[in-house]
């Protein structure tokens, strides 16, 4: 009974492991994804320029290359997006930093009467139990 209840937990474990790998494994190719997709972004406005350039230069003729490019970039910029947001909706947000527990309220201490942190020196009232920097136990 006992081993079998550890045997699960142990599979639940390597399952949730596996499935982070998974999540990692997808990010990455993400990430991989957009970086092509950006390069072929910067290409296509790249070669838009260019044809923009030619068409100033030489006139309209090559207008059908001009409207191909846009749309090359659109559907680039689509991709792009679709991507951009699959990666926001996966990248797990912070959590957010333990808070340290705070000192109970206390009495007023006597004016001037302080005490030093020994963990991270900062300065305390000289009644408190907890440090006001760090939370730890002030010793007295
Ligand atoms: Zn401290």
């Amino acid at each position: 009974m006992l081993l079998d209840e550890a045997m699960s937990n142990m599979r639940t474990f390597f399952d949730n492991a596996a499935q982070r790998t998974t999540d990692t494994l997808q990010n990455s190719k993400s990430y991989m994804d957009r970086a092509k997709l950006r390069s072929k972004l910067n290409d296509a406005y790249r070669a838009l320029g260019k044809a923009e350039y030619e068409a100033a230069i030489v006139g309209v003729e090559n207008m059908n290359d001009i409207h191909a490019l846009i749309t090359e970039i659109s559907g680039l910029r689509q991709s792009l997006d679709e991507i951009e947001r699959n990666l926001h909706k996966s990248t797990p947000v912070a959590s957010a930093p333990p808070k340290a527990p705070q000192a109970a309220p206390q009495q007023a201490a006597p004016a001037g009467a302080v005490t030093y942190c020994s963990k991270c020196g900062k300065q305390n009232p000289a009644d408190s139990a907890f440090c006001n920097g760090c939370g730890s136990q002030l010793v007295h």
